[in-house]
């Protein structure tokens, strides 16, 4: 046991390194991805001293579900043990319910997201997040987080065809493990795995932008998505440390080099906070500072915890935060709690366009 690497970590091409004749890597993809084998023993046109050859250097499902969460809008939250025993969360988001017409038949397709985790904690210790309290334990293997999305949808029995879309806003900061985030985005973006392409995979960053520009210059094709939550350096310093490092300007910078489909927008994430950056001077420079970015801002509420030092502002306020952006000439949403009631530690919420009527902001 010890010695077994994840099966999961490998592209389909490493994986035909390893297991002559190569055409076998195909197959063997096949059964994880799209049959969704518990045991190699499984894999019935694979030559039995190959099974067994396997089984000996492999562990096929890197994650045993130890919780599971349910929340009334269909959202399901997991903590999944790792190999060694550490645990990590993965969120199932209903982005929109199946539709059925009135003979029964499904006229629309349910829409999926996943918000997976990229590391055991997270080092860059924003003071108002969970994960940063537990400091950080260790990096996620590419396998570790591929192994989320394939676990949810063997758990939820969702068809190996169905495409999803993935976020990377669980535990952890993607680009503080780079490569591995590259290799599953790779193994994601498998055809004959879960295919599921770069403009369905979002990196959320809180902002290292040395290595934004190390993502965009590795041409995935990706998404990103900027955990902002400041306009300026100081408080932003105060929220997210390593902004020391990686100033408000040099994330603006690294973003507009980032290679971006021309239909598209950046998205740059707000976590709004009672009394910090709440107020019409901090919605002025947020415009002035998104001026001349392709952007789409989402409003996050502050989502508190026991503990937590800060508060979570009204929704009058986030309304007319939103109102401010929007007649300034941004696109703006207010994301909606997903799944308020399980609480994510991992702070996924669902983005949801609000109805707006609000008045004295002009
Ligand atoms: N490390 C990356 C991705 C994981 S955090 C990043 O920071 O972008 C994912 C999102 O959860 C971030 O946008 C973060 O701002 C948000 N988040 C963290 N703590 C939160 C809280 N207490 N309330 C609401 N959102 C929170
Ligand atoms: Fe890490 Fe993101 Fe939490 Fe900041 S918000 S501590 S970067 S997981």
């Amino acid at each position: 046991m010890q010695n077994k690497t994840i099966i999961l970590d490998y592209t389909k091409d490493e994986l035909a390194e390893l297991i002559k004749p190569a055409f076998r890597a195909k197959q063997v993809y096949g059964w994880m991805y799209h049959k969704y084998a518990k045991h190699f023993d499984e894999m019935q046109n694979i030559p039995k001293t190959l099974r067994a050859e396997l089984d000996e250097k492999f562990i096929l499902m890197p994650l045993t579900a130890v919780q599971k969460e349910q929340s009334k809008d269909g959202t399901i939250k997991y903590l999944f043990a790792l190999p060694d025993g550490k645990t990590i969360e993965a969120v199932l988001l209903l982005m929109k319910p199946e539709e059925l017409g009135d003979d029964g038949e499904v006229t629309s397709e349910a829409k999926y997201t996943v918000c997976v985790s990229t590391q055991v904690g997270c080092k860059v210790g924003c003071t108002f997040c969970l994960t940063a309290k537990g400091g950080f334990t260790r990096n996620l293997t590419p396998g570790e987080i591929v192994a989320q999305v394939l676990a949810i949808k063997i758990d939820n029995n969702i068809p190996a065809a169905k495409r999803m879309n993935i976020v990377y806003m669980g535990m952890g900061e993607p680009l503080d493990n780079l490569d591995n985030l590259a290799t599953a985005i790779k193994i994601f973006k498998e055809e004959d795995g879960l295919a599921i392409g770069g403009k369905r995979q979002t990196v959320s960053t809180s902002g290292l932008s040395n290595k934004i520009d190390k993502l965009g210059q590795m041409d995935l094709g990706v998404h990103i998505a900027i955990s902002l939550h400041a306009v300026d350096d100081k408080l932003r310093t105060e929220l997210i440390p390593m902004n020391k490092a990686h100033n408000i300007n040099s994330i603006i910078e690294a973003v507009k080099r980032f290679p971006i489909d021309t239909r598209k927008r950046v998205m740059f994430e707000y976590l709004v906070i009672k009394g910090k950056n709440d107020d019409k001077e901090s919605a002025k420079k947020l415009v002035k500072l998104l001026s001349d970015i392709k952007a789409k801002v989402n409003l996050i509420f502050f989502n508190p915890y026991p503990g937590s030092p800060y508060e979570r502002p009204s929704v009058k306020t986030m309304v007319n935060f939103q109102e401010y952006l929007i007649n300034h000439g941004l696109l703006c949403t207010i994301r909606q709690s997903k799944g308020i009631d399980i609480s994510a530690a991992c702070g996924q919420l669902k983005e949801k366009e609000r109805e707006t009527d609000s008045d004295d902001w002009s």
